[in-house]
């Protein structure tokens, strides 16, 4: 190893104790630190051609000076310099604000670059540089990073320059040489220089690649070394099944499985006839099937002799859940119960102590599950439905009832690969990327506030025929705030309306959880045709009868978010509908109600989101784990991460790469992440 590059920032010429003590401000100790501190962005001086520049876009040019200069000033000590420069055969107004002394410096016909933003309406350029004399060429790209306290960004720019005069040929490489070339990468020596020196955008292109693939490569062996460590130490449950037996249950099911519902089937039985311990994410957008999987993953482990747990988010879900698997069992001889916090006295001690028996096979739950008196005989196969509502200390809680049983994490809300790779990397993922056949599409429309007579019209056509319908607002009552359409308002305007013919329902998160069951109970038994609520219903609900969904203010919404309402509806046989009313303002919010008439695909709307959101929003605040790189752009640089994943993974499985010293960087990396024991690696 190279000590040179690991030298103490103190031993740069012209860096002293005080400014040592300022770089340590910013975790820069050692001259490899330093050189590794990236500019955050660019500002580009190099010449531009006016009529290519857009409005509010900075911009330098070099031209001549065609007016005497006008000074005034206004307030205290406020001035305003105007005047007019000549550029090829633009004449454009030129302002400085409170720099009075340039006055003087402005000569009639002299030639002069500067550098501001320029307004297209006003043809003016406000400056915030300028210079006598034509246009420098070197160096017209300058690095700007990230200072605090007393550092600039042109001292950073110096101590970055003598860091690298004195000891840029010690920086090491730390990939192989064979990725290098078969990517084209430049050496991490030249990159480094690139990001502080580009010459032009091409070459900090270049160099800016380099970075991106790195630091994806580097953090996918973390997670990928992770998995296979996590795989490998735990000891999981070999689960013995008669293959037979599952074979004839999937032949028995009421329908024959999708392609996708096949391979991800296979996926899972594949994991627990495993030695290892399942870790695995189940994706499939709404109504793709996945309660058919989970059962029989749950079957799969009741033959090998263990129990199953089937936790989701709301009471209502874990009915429906119990309910859906009793049917699909109801030809074996399978003992499923529901444990909510709704089950209570003699019939709940009665559950709990079958269960600790082992006369329970199947448990579906709440968070009730993971209470401390719920004791499992053998608990073999944890599966959570809708994991993005459980935090991770749920999850684990559960986990631990048995003695490492596999684990199956089910969403209905796609993740974009990219975050599923990369939030979720330690963990197989599997996706049901096809709907069972026959279903009708959701017919989609976009409609302003100013049409809904007309779409209670059209309301009343379908329940008319016998249909049902939501109507869902995104707050429950008035706010002076937020201009939005609030359930109790709409739910009194719709009962008004509907009087003596339909029933309206209201349906919010204020209610009690009794409350909840009621209403819903009564519009899935069309006593209610009409629901009003806010997005409680938003996961899971199933009433096949309901064919209209109409989203009230839908450009408040994220995009998986209108995709799950819109779930809601085209359950049964009946052509369904879901109308976004919205008057948005912005593009963004434009561009969403658009892809959102356009495409019914789940996976193509969450792309769509991250896209529009950016990765930080994806999952909604609470939500971390996100990595942090200093140069790759997970949403812009995805097919990097797709590749660079696919080489950590080889990478990991090979026996060279733990062996081999051209991976030497590589493997101390990962040491250092502390991912695994250093001793496994020696
Ligand atoms: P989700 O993935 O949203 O949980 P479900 O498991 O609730 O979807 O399935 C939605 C509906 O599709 C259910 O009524 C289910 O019975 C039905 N279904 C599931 N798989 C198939 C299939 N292969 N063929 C036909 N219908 C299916
Ligand atoms: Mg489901």
């Amino acid at each position: 190893m190279n000590n040179i590059i690991k030298l103490p920032v103190s031993e740069i010429k012209g860096i002293g104790e005080e400014v040592t003590n300022q770089l340590a401000e910013l975790n820069i100790f050692t001259v490899e630190n330093l050189v590794e501190y990236l500019p955050y962005r660019y500002e580009d001086y190099q010449l531009r051609d006016l009529s290519e520049v857009r409005h509010d876009e900075r911009v330098t040019v070099e031209g001549q000076i065609h007016s005497q200069p006008l000074l005034t000033y206004y307030g205290k000590k406020r001035s305003r310099l105007t005047f007019r420069v000549l550029i090829g055969r633009y004449l454009i107004n030129a302002i400085c604000f409170n720099q009075a002394y340039l006055k003087s410096k402005i000569t009639l016909h002299e030639t002069v670059t500067i550098t501001g933003k320029w307004d297209q309406h006003r043809q003016t350029i406000t400056v915030n540089q300028i210079s006598v004399g034509p246009h420098a060429r070197n160096q017209t790209i300058e690095p700007v990073y990230s200072v605090k306290g007393d550092l600039t960004v042109k001292s950073m720019r110096r101590y970055i320059n003598n860091a690298l005069k004195q000891y840029g040929d010690h920086i090491e490489e730390n990939l192989p040489e064979n990725l290098l070339q078969k990517y084209k990468l430049l050496s991490k020596k030249e990159a480094i220089k690139i990001m502080h020196y580009p010459e032009n955008q091409q070459y900090l292109k270049q160099a800016r690649r380099r970075f991106v693939y790195e630091e994806f490569l580097l953090f996918q062996l973390k997670m990928q070394a992770l998995r296979k460590f996590e795989r490998e130490s735990s000891q999981g449950i070999k689960h013995n099944f008669s293959v037979k037996r599952l074979e004839e249950f999937i032949l028995n099911l009421p329908f024959p499985l999708t392609k996708a519902q096949q391979r991800v089937k296979e996926e899972i039985i594949g994991d627990l006839q495993s030695p290892y311990r399942m870790n695995r994410l189940l994706q499939g957008d709404v109504g793709s099937g996945k309660t058919v999987v989970a059962a029989i993953a749950l079957y799969a482990a009741v033959l090998s002799n263990t129990q199953g747990a089937l936790m989701v988010p709301t009471e209502i879900l874990a009915e429906q859940h119990a309910h859906s698997l009793a049917e699909l069992f109801s030809n074996t001889d399978l003992s499923i119960e529901l444990l909510t916090s709704s089950v209570k006295g003699k019939r709940r001690r009665d559950i709990l102590a079958r269960l600790q028996e082992g006369k329970v096979d199947i448990l579906v739950g709440t968070h009730a599950l993971i209470q401390e008196e719920v004791v499992f005989h053998k608990l073999g196969l944890v599966i959570t439905d809708e994991q993005h509502r459980f935090g991770v200390g749920q999850r684990k809680i559960l986990r631990e009832k048995g003695e490492n049983p596999d684990v199956l994490f089910m969403t209905a809300t796609p993740i974009p690969r990219t975050l599923a790779i990369t939030v979720f990397g330690e963990m197989d993922v599997s996706v049901i990327d096809e709907l069972p056949a026959g279903r009708k599409t959701i017919e989609t429309y976009w409609a302003k506030h100013s049409m809904l007579d007309r779409i209670i019209n059209f309301i009343e056509k379908e329940l008319a025929k016998g249909r049902q319908a939501y109507v869902i607002c995104p707050l429950i009552e008035e706010s002076d705030k937020l201009d939005v359409q609030n359930a109790i308002d709409v739910h009194s305007m719709l009962a008004a309306h509907f009087h003596g013919n339909w029933n309206v329902g209201l349906m919010h998160g204020r209610l009690t959880s009794d409350e909840k069951d009621e209403v819903m109970k009564s519009f899935s038994t069309n006593d209610v045709q009409v629901l009003v609520s806010t997005t409680v219903v938003e996961v899971g609900v199933n009433v096949p009868n309901a064919t209209i969904m109409v989203i009230y203010d839908a450009e408040r919404f994220g995009l998986s978010q209108l995709h799950q309402l819109r779930g809601r509806v085209g359950r049964g046989s009946e052509q369904s509908y879901c109308i976004l009313l919205a008057d948005p303002k912005s593009e963004v919010g434009k561009e969403r109600m658009r892809i959102m008439t356009e495409t019914n695909d789940g996976f193509v709307l969450s792309e769509k989101d991250l896209e529009l959101r950016g990765p930080g929003d994806f999952f909604g605040r609470k939500q971390s784990g996100m990595p942090e790189f200093k140069v790759a752009d997970m949403v812009h640089d995805y097919r990097a991460l797709e590749v660079a994943r696919v080489d950590a993974n080889k990478l990991i499985q090979s026996n060279q790469f733990w062996n081999d010293p051209i991976y030497s960087h590589l493997r101390e990396y990962i040491k250092q992440t502390g991912v695994i024991d250093g001793e496994k690696l020696d």
